[in-house]
This record gives C-alpha cells, sequence and structure tokens, in this order.
C-alpha cells in the first residue's frame, strides 16, 4: 500500500469514500422483528398469487428468489417461500438511525435509497485516519443499535465504493486501493457495473464489449459515439476513474402531511378532494412558521403498498395555498390513469428557507 492509500490515512488528495449498504433490509426487519421468520425463506412485498417481490431474505436467495421477481415465479422456485407485507414506516424509522450514526462521522452522506448512502469521509469528525476502520465503526454501531448488519465498501470513488460492498457481503467490507481499483474493473463482466442496465450491457455485449477491459481498449471518441453522453462515464470507470462528488442531501428540511383513505381510491376528482386537507395542513405549518419552500412532493402509495413520489421545484418559493394545491394537483393528473388504486397521499413542500430570507446556501462544513 502506498502513502497515498485512502485506508492509510497519510495526508493525500485521494479521497476516501465509503458505501455503506445494509445486508437484504427489508427481510432483516421482518426477521428481526418476528422470531417466527428467522433462518427461513422470506419475501417482503406481493402475495403469493400476485405483485413482486420487494426484497428476498439470504435463505430466499439461495432458491433464486430476487427483489422485482414477480410473485408466482418467487414462489414456484422456492415453494416454502414466507410472503410479509412492507411496514415502510419501520424502515424509514431505522433509516433515520443509521443516518444519525452516518452524521457522527461526516455530513457529507448522500442517500441513495433508505438502506444504502455513499459518504466522504476524507474529513471526518472523528478525525479517524482509517477509512476501513470507520466502517467498522459504522458496522458495529448500526449492528448494536438496530440489531441489523450492513456491509460496506471502501475505496477513492463512489464508483468503486459501490462495487466493494458487494464484495463481502453479508455482514463484510471490502477496500479497493488506487493501485488495486484499475484491475478490478478489467475482469469485471459490463453487466455488473454501476449505472449499466441490460439494455446498454447487451449493446455492449454486441459491440464486442464483455469487460471492463473491453470497455477501456476503446477510445473516448468510440465510446461517446455508441453511448452518447454516458460515453465518457463508461470510458473512465473502466480505468477506475470516477470524479463524481459526493452529494449531501440538499434539502434540509421539509413539511409533509399525509392521510391513508379507508377504503382504496382511484378516480382523480376523488383524490384530488383529499389532496386538500393536506394542502391546508402543510400550508397552516408554513404560516406558523414563517417557511417557504419551492420543491412540492406528492406521494401515492398504492393498494399493494408499493410507494411513488413525484417532485416539482419552482423558481421561487411557493407563495400561497393555492398555488401549493396546483403544483399537487399537477403531478397528481400527471399520473393519471394511475396502475393501482390508492392507499394513501402525501404532500410535502421542501427546499425551506425563513419568509424573506433568500435560498440557504449548501454548507459542506468539514
Ligand atoms: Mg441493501
Amino acid at each position: 500500500m502506498s502513502e497515498s492509500d485512502p485506508t492509510t490515512g497519510e495526508p493525500s488528495p485521494v479521497r476516501k469514500i465509503i458505501h455503506i449498504d445494509m445486508d437484504a433490509f427489508y427481510a432483516s426487519v421482518e426477521q428481526r422483528d418476528n422470531p417466527e421468520l428467522r433462518g427461513k425463506p422470506v419475501a417482503v412485498g406481493g402475495s403469493a398469487e400476485r405483485g413482486v417481490v420487494a426484497a428476498a431474505s439470504y435463505e430466499a436467495r439461495r432458491f433464486g428468489v430476487r427483489s422485482a421477481m414477480p410473485s408466482v415465479t418467487a414462489k414456484r422456485q422456492c415453494p416454502d417461500l414466507i410472503f410479509v407485507r412492507p411496514r415502510f414506516e419501520v424502515y424509514k424509522a431505522i433509516s433515520r438511525q443509521i443516518r444519525d450514526i452516518f452524521a457522527e462521522h461526516t455530513p457529507v452522506i448522500e442517500p441513495l435509497s433508505l438502506d444504502e448512502a455513499y459518504l466522504d469521509v476524507t474529513e471526518n469528525l472523528q478525525g479517524i485516519p482509517l477509512a476501513r476502520d470507520i466502517a467498522l465503526n459504522i458496522r458495529a454501531k448500526i449492528k448494536a443499535e438496530t440489531g441489523l448488519t450492513a456491509s460496506a465498501g471502501i475505496s477513492y470513488n463512489k464508483f468503486l465504493a459501490k462495487l466493494a460492498s458487494d464484495h463481502r457481503k453479508p455482514n463484510g467490507q471490502f477496500v479497493i486501493s488506487p493501485e488495486m481499483g484499475p484491475a478490478f474493473v478489467e475482469t469485471l463482466p459490463v453487466g455488473k457495473f454501476h449505472g449499466i442496465g441490460p439494455a446498454t450491457a447487451a449493446k455492449m455485449n454486441a459491440l464486442g464489449l464483455f469487460t471492463g477491459r473491453d470497455i477501456r481498449n476503446q477510445s473516448l471518441e468510440f465510446m461517446n459515439a455508441n453511448f452518447g453522453k454516458s460515453g465518457a462515464y463508461y470510458y473512465w470507470i473502466s480505468r477506475g476513474v470516477d470524479e463524481r462528488p459526493v452529494r449531501a442531501n440538499r434539502i434540509r428540511k421539509s413539511v409533509g402531511a399525509e392521510n391513508t383513505f379507508s377504503t382504496d381510491i382511484d378516480a382523480f376528482d376523488a383524490l384530488a378532494v383529499e389532496l386538500r386537507p393536506l394542502v391546508d395542513k402543510v400550508w397552516r405549518h408554513c404560516e406558523a412558521t414563517g417557511n417557504r419552500g419551492r420543491t412540492v412532493t406528492l406521494k401515492i402509495k398504492f393498494a399493494d403498498f408499493e410507494i411513488i413520489t413525484r417532485s416539482r421545484s419552482v423558481a421561487a418559493a411557493v407563495a400561497g395555498r393555492d398555488d401549493l394545491e396546483r403544483l399537487a394537483c399537477g403531478l397528481l393528473e400527471a399520473e393519471m390513469p394511475l396502475p393501482k388504486r390508492v392507499r394513501l397521499l402525501g404532500v410535502s413542500l421542501s427546499s425551506l428557507h425563513a419568509a424573506g430570507e433568500s435560498e440557504p446556501q449548501l454548507t459542506l462544513g468539514i
């Protein structure tokens, strides 16, 4: 290991990025909270007859059960599979817990989902020299506070950190040093690159590109010509180079309201009526606190518990209650016709600042 290694802690311009990923998150939470599910193949989401699997326990994965797999297929591959309803409120609460643990080490946290985040720990709040030790601390604390395990990837950029977190899963961690980076990518099948989906992978294969090495042998011009805007990204990651910064979440605060209906709804007019009290509640809060915001988010939870969110940001802060309603309604209208009946609607306003103040600047304050 050289002195510029992200894991040696020597002063260097090399970044230290950690990718933390909870292990089989939803399924592990269900097994934690219900001892009868432990050691058994569990699928969260869907049901034996319909829907898709949102998450599978490791016992289920042994039978080939994967997330996004139709429940019917999953049940065929694993006849003893136990389907469990998701409890997103519980997952969200745990997600907040683990983010608080991350925040003990760095303010530069970029959540990817409820159970995954990038952390830039190049400069960290506790002055721990080795990123691998920070990852060990975080994983131990997550285990102690939530009873759940997480895996970590440690590297000098986001792309490699994410690759690394998969390498010792579950409940493990792996470091990819700058010396190892290019070789690590070289043999990797293109379909395993984060950001290369099945369609792009198929296109690459058709062009004779099967591994990182195959991409690396191409010119930037060739990659641009065949993959447009993404060409340069592929060109550089095939060399282990990824300059994307870890983006701390800019939305610091939001105010929101939501409501679960007594019966599921699918008509636009009925849903629009349900939006009104939510808009009232959000706006009352804005008036009471003097906060103003410019990003409106609509949350829709369908009858099968699938959740989608749609946001729209306007240039200046939303000026009044009716504007807020108009924006929220517009987001709803854009989703019509809905694929499924709706169980819950939520409205929130974010990118908040106090009335009369200009937008706060993001401070990375290390
Ligand atoms: Mg995960």
